[in-house]
């Protein structure tokens, strides 16, 4: 379940869950030490085994745009069905341009309360 909390001034912050839904679809999130460093991505998503993971080490800024990258990817395969012929590139712009409408807003996401995974746990998923 989505959280909020208000913090000082405007600023909402809003708590992400280990469970989110893209389109009918849950997917589990979680925080993966180490897994920049063994993929060479700051997050990974998989719209069959139906996870997000974030890379654990990194400012919260950096972790939400990878977050809402693997959003995009996530959503164009779900609801697209074919998000592989829509160049990277794109995904990112999608990514920024909703991430700084919502940072205009006062919305920031907190990602300190989902689990955190080991990297030998995780590995497999990205066979
Ligand atoms: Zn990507």
């Amino acid at each position: 379940m989505w959280r909020v909390e208000f913090g000082t001034g405007s600023v909402m912050k809003v708590i992400v869950p280990s469970i989110i839904h893209v389109g009918a679809h849950p997917f589990r999130v979680s925080r993966v030490r180490g897994l920049s460093d063994a993929t060479d991505n700051q997050a990974l998503s998989n719209s069959t085994r139906l996870y997000i993971s974030v890379e654990d080490d990194r400012p919260r800024t950096v972790t939400t745009q990878a977050f809402f990258h693997e959003i995009v990817h996530m959503a164009l395969h779900i609801y697209n069905g074919d998000e592989k012929k829509i160049p990277h590139a794109i995904h990112d712009a999608i990514a920024e341009g909703f991430l700084q409408l919502l940072t205009e807003m006062g919305i920031e996401f907190d990602f300190s309360g989902l689990p955190v995974d080991d990297i030998e746990g995780s590995r497999e998923n990205w066979a």
